[in-house]
C-alpha cells in the first residue's frame, strides 16, 4: 500500500499556509519538493563532515570523498549503469547537456554533418546542440510529431543519414506529458550506427529507469526535479564513448599530470569533473534517490498515474478546457488553457487559492509555435500530490472561469 498521508509528512514544506490556504503544490516539473532526509543529509554533512574530497589525507577529506564516491554508486545502482566510470556528475541537466555538446561537438562533429532532435525538446535540449552547430557548420533536424504530441518515428528513418552525428530525445515532455518510446529511437538510430542521449529531467522522478535496458549512449537528469538538492545533476554515459570524447573544462581534478607544455587527462569520470563538485549535494543526491527507491519507483508510478488519470477526468469536464497532448502514454504533466483566458490570469488567481501551477511557454518555445500557442498552464504531479489536491485544482480553475 502507498500511504501518501504518510510519505506527505517527510516533507515539511507541505504544511505551509499560502494567502491563509493550504499549499497545493502542482509545480513539480519545475522543481520538487525536499524531505527531511535530503535536508538532514546537507545539514550533518556541513555541520560534522565537511572537507574538500579527493585530495586530503586527513580523516574529514577521506570520510567526505566515501560520501561523494558512494553516491556515485547509489546514482549507478539508480539508473542501472555498468559501472560508477559511466556516471558523470554535474550542476544538472543543462550542464549535462552542454557537456556532451561540447565534447561530442570538438570529437566528431564537422562542417555539413547533422544533429537530430525532437519537436518537444527543452531548450537545454536544443540550443547546446545549436550552439554546437553554428561552431561546426552542422545542422539541426528535427523529429516531427503529431497534433495528439507523439513523435513520428517513421519520420526518424528518414531523418538520419550518414551525417548524422547524434538523436537527442526527451523521454518525458515537461509540457504535453508525453513519454517517448525512447528505447525504440536508440532501436531506429542504432541501425544507423548513431548514438542517442535521452533527457531524463522529467523521467527519472516518475518512473523506473534503466539506461542499459534502454541501452541509449548518454542519458541526462537533474538532482532537485527527484526530490534531491539543487545544483547537482548527472551525464551518463556508455564508457567506450565518454572515453572518446575530450574534456569539457580543465582545472584541478580533471588532470593526470600537468607541465606548462603538456597535460594528461584522468580516468573516468573524473576527466568530465573540473573543479570542486558539490560534494554535499551528491551525497544529499544518493539520500534522496534512496528515498524514492525506499517507497519504491513502481509505487511512486502507479500513484502519480492513477492520480493523472483522476485529474484529467475532472479538469476534462470544466466548460472551456483545452488540454493539450493527448498521447497514449503519458505522465504526471498537464498543460491547459480555459476558454480565452490568459494563462497568466489563470496562474495568478489560481496562486490567490493557494494553489501553484507554473504558466508560460516552459522553456519550449518550438513547441508553442507547433501547437499555435503563447503558453500554457501547467499542472505537474509529485509523489506527495493527493486527490483533494486535484479537487482544489479543479474547483479553483472553475471558480477563476466563472470569474471571467
Ligand atoms: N529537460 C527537460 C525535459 C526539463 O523539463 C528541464 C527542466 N525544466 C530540463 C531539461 C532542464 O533541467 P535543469 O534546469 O535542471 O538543468
Amino acid at each position: 500500500m502507498y500511504d501518501v498521508n504518510r510519505v506527505r509528512e517527510d516533507f515539511p514544506i507541505l504544511t505551509r499556509q499560502i494567502y491563509g490556504r493550504p499549499l497545493v503544490y502542482l509545480d513539480n516539473g519545475a522543481t520538487t519538493q525536499k524531505p527531511r532526509q535530503v535536508v538532514e543529509a546537507m545539514v550533518d554533512e556541513y555541520y560534522n563532515v565537511n572537507a574538500n574530497v579527493h585530495r586530503g589525507v586527513h580523516f574529514l577529506s577521506q570520510q567526505a570523498t566515501e560520501l561523494h564516491e558512494a553516491s556515485r554508486e547509489t546514482v549507478r545502482r539508480f539508473i542501472n549503469a555498468r559501472s560508477t566510470a559511466e556516471i558523470v556528475f554535474t550542476r544538472g541537466t543543462t550542464e549535462s547537456i552542454n557537456l556532451l555538446a561540447f565534447s561530442l561537438g570538438e570529437a566528431m562533429v564537422k562542417e555539413g554533418d547533422e544533429v537530430v532532435v525532437s519537436a518537444m525538446e527543452h531548450h537545454s535540449n536544443i540550443v547546446p546542440w545549436q550552439m554546437m552547430c553554428e561552431r561546426k557548420g552542422a545542422q539541426l533536424r528535427v523529429i516531427p510529431m503529431t497534433d495528439e504530441g507523439e513523435l513520428q518515428l517513421e519520420a526518424l528513418e528518414g531523418l538520419l543519414t550518414k551525417r548524422t552525428r547524434i538523436v537527442c530525445c526527451t523521454q518525458v515532455s515537461n509540457v504535453l506529458g508525453t513519454v517517448n518510446p525512447v528505447k525504440e529511437v536508440v532501436r531506429i538510430a542504432h541501425e544507423k550506427g548513431v548514438p542517442v542521449l535521452v533527457d531524463g529531467a522529467q523521467s527519472v522522478p516518475h518512473m523506473p529507469v534503466d539506461v542499459q535496458d534502454l541501452d541509449c549512449e548518454f542519458f541526462a537528469f537533474s538532482g532537485h526535479k527527484v526530490y534531491g538538492p539543487t545544483g547537482v545533476g548527472v551525464l551518463y554515459g556508455k564508457e567506450e564513448w565518454l572515453d572518446k570524447l575530450p574534456p569539457y573544462q580543465g582545472g584541478g581534478e580533471m588532470i593526470k599530470n600537468v607541465t606548462f607544455e603538456k597535460t594528461t587527462y584522468n580516468e573516468l569520470p573524473y576527466k568530465f569533473e573540473a573543479g570542486t563538485p558539490d560534494y554535499v549535494a551528491t551525497h544529499a543526491l544518493a539520500k534522496a534517490l534512496d528515498y524514492v527507491s525506499g517507497l519504491g519507483m513502481e509505487k511512486i508510478e502507479t500513484h502519480e498515474q492513477e492520480l493523472t488519470r483522476y485529474a484529467l477526468e475532472r479538469l476534462q469536464a470544466i466548460e472551456g478546457m483545452h488540454i493539450f497532448g493527448a498521447a497514449q502514454q503519458r505522465d504526471a504533466v498537464i498543460s491547459f488553457q480555459v476558454g480565452n483566458i490568459h494563462h497568466l490570469d489563470m496562474g495568478t488567481l489560481l496562486d490567490r487559492l493557494g494553489i501553484a501551477v507554473r504558466t508560460g511557454h516552459h522553456c519550449a518555445e518550438p513547441l508553442m509555435r507547433r501547437l499555435g500557442i503563447e503558453g500554457t498552464v501547467r499542472a505537474s504531479f509529485g509523489l506527495y500530490n493527493t486527490k483533494s489536491e486535484v479537487d482544489a485544482l479543479a474547483e479553483g480553475i472553475e471558480r477563476v472561469r466563472r470569474m471571467f
